[in-house]
């Protein structure tokens, strides 16, 4: 789940890390005089969307007086912002965080992430943070510190003195660097995180050590172990996304029209690469699970013709533990429920394949049938055009 800024840093919070004082959050259509804009300010506005680069795209903006704040913020809710992250669509701008600014005169990029390769946590730093990390990556990849970290230890004092080292830290902050390193580490080892990002972190004015911003995405498949974040909304998910979830079905949103219905996440993953190779899009990733019945089968045909751009649903299914014939009598018995309008192509391999393409084709539904995947592939992009 990819965390909002503020809702990152009320996890930071739970960690001790610095942060600058909050004023307070408003959501479309709440009242503004909920901030708390007693102090001297100035204030920082900041929309609370999934995906960087918001300052470049008016999604930051410092406020010198409370009026002005306030008015900021009226004018963000609601607006639409297109950043370099957000792949050119625009996201509308729900949630207003503003917080008391400080005077920032050093930023500096720091996360951790998980490094595949070495099986650990890595945390990932460079001296020049900000909003150019990005730039400064491409063109400069050696000013990019990268600190393989032991799961089990944490981050050791040796290795956060060395970090403070290589970044420059002044020796006034040296302490509050080193904790603070150390605390980012654990954020994302206790709290399951696959990403764990504060750009910037900045020394202030006054020489004090602040996350200025947060960016956590936890993995989904460690939820259970956080009932409390597992009970709030998932910002990302669509509503097709959200219903899905509710019934247990794993489904993912694409943009594509091809339909696909599928049983094991790996099978999944090879039929939207297939569906690609074969020239079309998928509308989406479907795992039905291993023991796909009639009521989990038809669930599934309901959810993926809930998304409007659907023009073929491919169904391809493994009858391993599953037989194919009762797989088949599934697809029959669901595609009775399920008003299907769009062509249907489903291939069956497995225990009783024969017996199960027979179903189907005595079930006098408009089924088209294939014998491999590639075959069903580019039968249902054709059906598709
Ligand atoms: P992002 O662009 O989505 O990553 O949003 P950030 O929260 O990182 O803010 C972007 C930039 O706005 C920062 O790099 C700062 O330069 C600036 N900024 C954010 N908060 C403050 C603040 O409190 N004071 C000042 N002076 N600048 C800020
Ligand atoms: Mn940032």
């Amino acid at each position: 789940m990819k965390l909002l800024e503020y809702e990152g840093k009320d996890v930071f919070a739970r960690y001790g890390i610095p942060m600058q004082k909050r004023a307070g959050i408003v959501k479309i259509g709440e009242s503004l005089d909920t901030l708390k804009l007693d102090g001297p300010g100035p204030w920082v506005v900041k929309a609370q969307v999934l995906a960087g680069g918001r300052g470049k795209a008016g999604g930051v903006k410092l406020a010198k007086t409370a009026a002005e704040a306030r008015e900021l913020t009226g004018k963000m809710l609601g607006m639409q912002m297109i950043t370099h992250q957000t792949g050119g669509k625009p996201l509308t701008v729900e949630e207003v965080l503003v917080d008391e600014a400080c005077d920032i005169a050093r930023e500096i990029y720091i996360s951790v992430v998980l490094d595949r390769k070495n099986s650990t946590p890595m945390i990932v730093a460079s001296a020049e943070g900000g909003m150019s990390i990005e730039e400064l990556a491409q063109t400069q990849p050696e000013k990019i510190i990268k600190l393989p970290v032991d799961v089990e230890a944490g981050l050791l004092d040796f290795q956060a003195r060395q970090l403070a080292f290589d970044l420059n830290i002044p020796q006034k902050n040296f302490r509050e660097f080193t904790a603070f390193a150390r605390q980012l580490v654990r954020v994302f080892i206790d709290e399951d995180a696959s990403l764990v990002e504060v750009n910037p972190l900045v020394i202030t004015g006054d020489a004090r050590l602040i996350a200025l911003d947060s960016k956590i995405i936890t993995d989904d498949n460690a939820l259970f172990r956080h009932k409390a974040q597992a009970a709030k909304p998932d910002h990302e998910a669509s509503e097709i996304e959200k219903e899905a979830k509710e019934i247990g079905i794993n489904y993912i949103g694409l943009d594509g029209d091809i339909g696909c219905m599928v049983n094991g996440a790996g099978l999944a993953m090879a039929t939207l690469d297939t569906v690609k190779m074969a020239g079309g899009d998928a509308a989406n990733f479907l795992d039905v699970g291993g023991g796909a019945n009639v009521d989990q089968i038809t669930r599934a045909f309901q959810i993926i013709l809930k998304d409007a751009k659907v023009k073929a649903v491919l169904v391809n299914i493994f009858g391993g533990i599953m037989k194919c014939d009762n797989i088949a009598s599934g697809v029959v018995e669901a595609s009775k429920k399920v008003k299907i309008n769009v062509p249907l192509i489903v291939r069956l391999e497995g225990t009783n394949v024969k017996e199960g393409r027979e179903i189907l084709a005595r079930s006098g539904i408009k089924i088209e049938q294939a014998g491999s995947l590639w075959e069903a592939a580019q039968k249902a992009v054709k059906a598709a055009r």
